[in-house]
């Protein structure tokens, strides 16, 4: 049990600071915390609300909270924010302009990052699997880690950039640059197969767009074949008594 299940609630009226992380009990998170600057509440699993009257609140980590569905806008203040692994949150408000640091890697709901956060210094945005862009409204990124960010297909300019598994962003490993020469040949190998039926369709570019994608069909057949192709290569296995 927490501070604030531990109550009662106005013993703290005055407190700045709070760390209620890793409570099982706290659903949610009480108008009366005014002054609070400073919130932990991550992991906390029965988690739905945070009260939208915590306007003071430069700092919030609410971290794992599986049942956390928004952020409330009017933490107008907060420069850092770390919302890791929070399932159902759809958004990051688009008020939070004086936002620094965001960390919110591993939310899978999560479509885009707002343009209005031109305060952002580092963003840490892993493994999103829906998130489509983020904003070249950042001009002030030091950091960007994007890591597994499979819809992206542009990133603002940062000093350190750490992007693997983008497929659509040119020039990163695993791009989509890099897969070309394979998908290439499958599509040619689409053409001059017997799929008579389909070859006006497989020239138009949304066919092409929509089979060829690394995650679809085409893109996964061309990895299993280039894995084939690789595999038959290495010598060892030629080497191996049958
Ligand atoms: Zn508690």
């Amino acid at each position: 049990m927490c501070r604030i299940c531990a109550g009662p609630l106005e013993s703290l009226l005055d407190v700045t600071e709070l760390n209620c992380a890793g409570c099982p009990d706290l659903v949610v998170i009480p108008d009366i915390l005014t002054r609070l600057t400073t919130l932990n509440c991550a992991y906390c699993l029965r988690l739905t609300t945070i009260s939208s009257e915590l306007v003071a609140l430069t700092f919030l980590d609410c971290t794992g909270c599986p049942l956390l569905a928004s952020i409330p806008s009017t933490l107008t203040h907060l420069e850092r924010l770390y919302c890791m692994g929070c399932f159902l949150l759809t958004s990051i408000p688009d008020t939070f302009v004086a936002l620094t640091r965001l960390t919110c890697s591993r939310c899978p709901r999560l479509v885009s990052v707002p343009d209005a956060l031109i305060a952002l210094t580092s963003l840490v945005c892993s493994d999103c699997p829906r998130l489509a862009s983020i904003p070249d409204t950042l001009v002030h990124l030091d950091y960007l880690d994007c890591n597994g960010c499979r819809l992206l297909t542009s990133i603002p300019r940062a000093q350190w950039t750490y992007c693997y598994n983008c497929f659509w962003l040119p020039g990163t490993a695993n791009s989509f640059a890099v897969r070309l020469p394979y998908l290439l040949r499958l599509q040619r190998w689409f053409r001059t197969g017997k799929k008579q039926v389909f070859k006006r369709v497989i020239r138009t570019r949304a066919f092409n767009e929509f089979v060829f994608h690394p995650d679809r069909i085409g893109g996964k057949m061309a990895k299993r074949q280039m894995e084939a192709e690789l595999g038959a290569m290495r010598p060892e296995k030629k080497q191996r008594v049958e």
